[in-house]
């Protein structure tokens, strides 16, 4: 995948999409795969912004049984079971357990109905090619086994447990960069560090946009019969740059966070009722209590997610101390034996999610519960423009594969039918995971120790080969990068010249696991840069520059700086 500005100037394309979040990156793709000729543009790197922040989790229906929405359920099984089919390697099964309490909503009786008819709306969900991948059905527990799962939950209220299955992201980072890679692959022109600045804009109809390469400062055209704005936080941004026209606001912002700690609950992702101290100002106290998920998530805890209206710009946003502090207390409160402190968060994660208008007393939020396509023509008779705005990664598919319906319309020729449901991701053709990668680590490790064709096999899937192609052609580059992780400088390697990579945070945040877990060590991030620097060409100036702004981006980081990371 080569970053090529010429290419994205010198044609009109059928759809340009601006944003490389998961929603932008499965719009290229699924245009793409349908014959339509496409750009992508991302004003800094694919993926950095609110669709780094998940809880990593690809949800099935059970939280929309207690709306009664059940087509909603439906949909969100339907999703659940095609990202499994179209990247097993980045996606898996995630066992769930949630302890039922002496009251009417959370009881026994309530939740073995949502069980119920989640079970019933669930058929046909285990691929039949995968036997090794199952989603047991949903059970009721006793009160007993809740409590020795759950060693040290204060029991009263306890009446027992539901445990479910849904589905985790091993790397949700990976996973949007391969849909970008395999939007690529399809013959899409992609670039990041390209920002929209304005549209192309004749007798009401958008007819591309103008842009900058953020890189070089220069200034380009990209013109497109229909463009798609997927730019999460930034769209109502997006939709102002049409000047005179400018468009009434779609969505009021909220923020959402999630902590990244120690690992407390190792088996199971938890659902516990806690309730916000409102320390930091918003809730005052008088919140009512929510559900807090503790996730597992390699030798980590990933627990979330907290929501808060938030009216500034996107960039304008820091993590707000008291709000950590309040979610420790909530979850030390939920669950005694974390006894989490400060210097237990790792890392936090934060981003922007749309809400419907009307929130914001004592700091409630009302999430969109769906995610939306604008059609500017019948909404606001612009021609040529589409709006994409996604309330879940889960469902992003989806809600891209209506936008890209949507503009085969209006482009008014004749497109292939959606395919993303079924053609595997970049890195995404295997067919039985488990067997995969215990072949991975027995053929072709060219000397590499089995945690390491581990997590190739787990990052790349399918296209591992490609990093062992770089310790083919150089052994030192099989090398880990440092005795603290199993990341090979041949990852490092590859980013830079396939993948994109032009900054230290892209290959440490976003392209390998370096930063997935928390702050590297300063070992680990010299290496890095070093090698990033012999690759391209950077003064020593620069080199620390980079290593400065991964720094910045651990900003909430507790105390305990170093964090080194885990595989499973
Ligand atoms: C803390 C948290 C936890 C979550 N957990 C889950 C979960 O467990 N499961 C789940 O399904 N969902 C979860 N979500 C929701 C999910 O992460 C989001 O719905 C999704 O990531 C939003 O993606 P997006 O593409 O719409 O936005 P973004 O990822 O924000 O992408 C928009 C992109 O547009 C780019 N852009 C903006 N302006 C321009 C411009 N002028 N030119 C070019 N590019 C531009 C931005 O730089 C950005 O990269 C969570 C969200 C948060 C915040």
């Amino acid at each position: 995948m080569k970053r090529d500005l010429a290419r994205l100037v010198d044609q009109t394309f059928d759809l340009v999409v601006i944003g490389g979040g998961i929603h932008g990156a499965c719009v290229a793709w699924d245009a793409a795969l349908r014959g339509l000729s496409v750009a992508l543009v991302e004003q800094r790197d694919f993926g950095h912004a609110t669709s780094a922040n998940s809880l990593k989790i690809i949800h099935g229906g059970l939280r929309y049984v207690q709306d009664a929405n059940l087509g909603r359920v439906r949909t969100m099984l339907e999703e659940r079971s095609t990202w499994l089919r179209i990247a097993p390697h980045l996606v898996h099964v995630l066992p769930c357990l949630m302890p039922t309490f002496d009251q009417l909503s959370r009881s026994k009786a309530a939740l073995s109905v949502a069980l119920a008819i989640n079970e019933l709306m669930a058929y046909g969900r285990n691929e039949p090619a995968d036997w090794q991948r199952r989603f047991p059905p949903g059970r009721i527990i006793s009160r007993s086994e809740c409590l020795s799962l759950l060693p040290g939950l204060a029991p009263t209220g306890v009446t027992g447990g539901a445990v479910w299955h849904d589905a985790q992201i091993y790397n949700s980072e990976r996973l949007l960069l391969s849909l970008v890679l395999s939007a690529a692959e399809a013959g899409a022109a992609v670039a990041n560090y390209v920002q929209a600045t304005g549209f192309i804009y004749e007798r009401e109809n958008v007819g591309g946009v103008k842009a900058k390469d953020v890189l070089s400062g220069q200034e380009v055209e990209i013109r497109g019969r229909v463009v798609v704005n997927s730019t999460g936080a930034w769209t109502d941004a997006i939709l102002r740059l049409l000047g005179g026209h400018a468009l009434a606001p779609r969505f009021p912002l909220s923020i959402a966070m999630n902590l990244v700690t120690r690992q407390i609950l190792p088996d199971y992702a938890v659902g516990l009722p806690a309730r916000l101290a409102g320390k930091d100002g918003a809730g005052n106290g008088r919140e009512p209590s929510q559900m807090l998920f503790i996730v597992p998530w390699r030798n980590y805890s990933l627990i979330g997610t907290v929501h808060r209206p938030y009216t500034g710009a996107p960039e304008a946003f820091t993590v707000p101390e008291a709000l950590i502090e309040d979610m420790l207390i909530a979850v030390n409160r939920a669950y005694p034996p974390a006894e989490l402190q400060r210097d237990d968060v790792c890392h936090v994660h934060a981003g922007f999610l749309p809400t419907t208008p009307g929130h914001g007393s004592a700091g409630r939020v009302k999430l969109m519960r769906e995610g939306r396509v604008h059609d500017h023509l019948r909404e606001d008779h612009i021609g040529g423009l589409i709006t994409v705005v996604g309330v879940k990664y889960t469902t992003a598919r989806k809600v891209a594969e209506k936008a890209v319906n949507l503009a085969v319309e209006r482009l008014g020729r004749r497109a292939r039918p959606c395919q993303t449901q079924g053609v595997p991701i970049w890195g995404g053709q295997i067919d039985r995971f488990d067997d995969f990668r215990a072949r991975a680590i027995t053929t072709r490790s060219l000397g590499l120790v089995p945690q390491t064709m581990d997590h190739l096999a787990y990052s790349y899937g399918s296209e591992y080969g490609q990093i062992l192609d770089y310790v083919e052609e150089d052994p030192a580059w099989g090398q880990a990068l440092t005795a603290s992780t199993p990341i090979i400088r041949a990852e490092i390697v590859h980013a830079i010249r396939a993948e994109m990579a032009r900054t230290l945070a892209d290959v440490i945040l976003r392209r390998t696991e370096l930063g997935a877990g928390g702050r590297p060590d300063d070992a680990c991030l010299q290496a890095c840069a070093d090698l990033m620097a012999a690759e391209l060409g950077w003064e020593p100036a620069r080199t620390n520059q980079e290593i400065a702004n991964v720094l910045a981006a651990f900003p909430a980081v507790g105390r305990k700086p170093l964090v080194s990371m885990g595989v499973t």
